[in-house]
């Protein structure tokens, strides 16, 4: 991974978040984020006291940059949370030189500077947006980036909705920026969460605007739910939970199931909380909601040393029955496995002997010989043209 990021004659040490787990071509930062950094040192060089927000920083590279001005910064994603952290820290930066707040923060003071990087989905940015009429004045400066080609239409037509006039520059390194200004007027009701209903209606789902599948059941969800394991009495984790419409159903089916729900998105693991306590409200304490990069804050009791050993302070962790997994395939807009390596691999850390990981993963990807090589075998319980469901037993 290329570490070294040097631009206007400064340079820092930046690392994606886990820093092993990365591809060596990837890097913290993009051609977008330098394009932002140049444009606002290169156009707002004399006002050091301006009131800062940033959103959507992919791994601290933006936070890192603009620490000396004591930025509020707001991502809905654990791992930038926790990359922005080290990368403050691996250039002695102080970590609360940066406000940090996660997604469901409302700002309740006035920006001068509003920096965005586009995120991949535009639900949360309209939501962003909304949020930003509250704290933004027609002086505000608000700025955003990202690459070229995922700058449509449809994407100013959100600025121009929810703000007001909005501008483009040229691309550069196939970068844009876009500007925009906000009217004073507008005041839009945000449409998240979304709902939909679940198959016969049983259940509603809510969702934030940036919870996968958002719209509808995800159709590998869908073979899941079709082939969900006995739980009554057993402790199982909703791995990459989303808005959790796996634990609900596990809930439904093993009543006296208990259910730990993890994501690395802020607003998943709070729709996943919303639809506990709205469709089965008397299961909500056999419940617990955990915000993590994979499991690595599982368990959260405080004591958890980050050891992939299974070893935490001398005690092996053998506490759960079922992790259940439908893994992403995607960080940020990156195409990758790494994360459901890390996802199986931390399943086996925490599962019992004699516990079950079941996964359900798209036919053309690598998770068997993955799981093979992790547990020593696997089973296909089912699939069909696209999917398959798979079991490995912690021996
Ligand atoms: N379980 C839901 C379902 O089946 O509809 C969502 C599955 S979706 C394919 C994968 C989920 O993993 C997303 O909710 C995403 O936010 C979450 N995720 C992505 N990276 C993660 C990470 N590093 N740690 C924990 N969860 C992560």
């Amino acid at each position: 991974m290329k570490t070294e990021f040097t631009l206007l004659d400064q340079t820092y040490q930046l690392l994606r978040y886990p820093a092993e787990n990365q591809h060596i071509s990837w890097q913290a930062w993009d051609a977008a984020d330098e394009y932002l950094i140049e444009y606002v040192e290169h156009n707002m060089v004399d006002r050091h006291d301006l009131n800062i927000f940033i959103y959507n920083d992919d791994f601290g590279a933006l936070g890192v940059w603009f620490a000396s001005r004591s930025p509020l910064w707001i991502s809905d994603s654990y791992v930038a949370h926790k990359a922005l952290q080290l990368n403050l820290e691996r250039n002695n930066i102080p970590v609360k030189q940066v406000i940090t707040h996660n997604s469901l923060y409302q700002p309740t003071v006035n920006a001068d500077l509003v920096l965005i990087k586009l995120p991949k989905t535009l639900a949360l940015l309209e939501q962003q947006l909304i949020d930003l009429q509250k704290c933004v004045t027609p002086h505000t400066k608000i700025i955003a980036t990202g690459k070229a080609n995922a700058i449509q239409k449809s994407t100013l037509a959100l600025f121009e909705k929810h703000l007001g006039l909005t501008t483009t520059s040229l691309a550069k390194k196939k970068a844009r920026l876009i500007f925009c200004q906000y009217d004073g007027i507008k005041n839009s009701s945000s449409p998240y969460p979304t709902q939909w209903k679940t198959d016969g209606s049983q259940f509603i789902m809510n969702n934030l605007a940036n919870v996968f599948s958002r719209q509808q059941l995800d159709i590998g969800a869908r073979v899941l739910l079709a082939h969900l394991p006995e739980a009554n009495n057993k402790k199982v984790v909703d791995l990459g939970c989303g808005n959790g419409v796996l634990g609900l159903h596990i809930l439904q089916q093993s009543p006296q199931a208990q259910v730990v729900f993890v994501d690395e998105s802020f607003m998943a693991i709070a729709s996943a909380k919303l639809n506990i306590a709205q469709n089965m409200p008397d299961k909500l304490s056999q419940c617990e909601f955990i915000v993590s990069n994979c499991l690595d804050e599982y368990p959260h009791s405080g004591d958890h040393s980050g050891d992939q050993n299974g070893d935490h302070n001398g005690k092996e962790i053998e506490q759960v029955d079922i992790v259940l997994c439908n893994p992403p395939f995607h960080q940020q807009n990156t195409i990758t496995d790494h994360i459901a390596l890390q996802m199986f691999r931390d399943s086996k850390r925490i599962l019992k002997h004699g516990g079950e990981l079941r996964v359900v993963g798209n036919r053309h990807l690598d998770y068997p010989q993955t799981i093979k090589r992790l547990f020593g075998h696997y089973k296909v319980l089912a699939s069909d043209r696209k999917f398959s469901i798979l079991s490995a037993i912690k021996k």
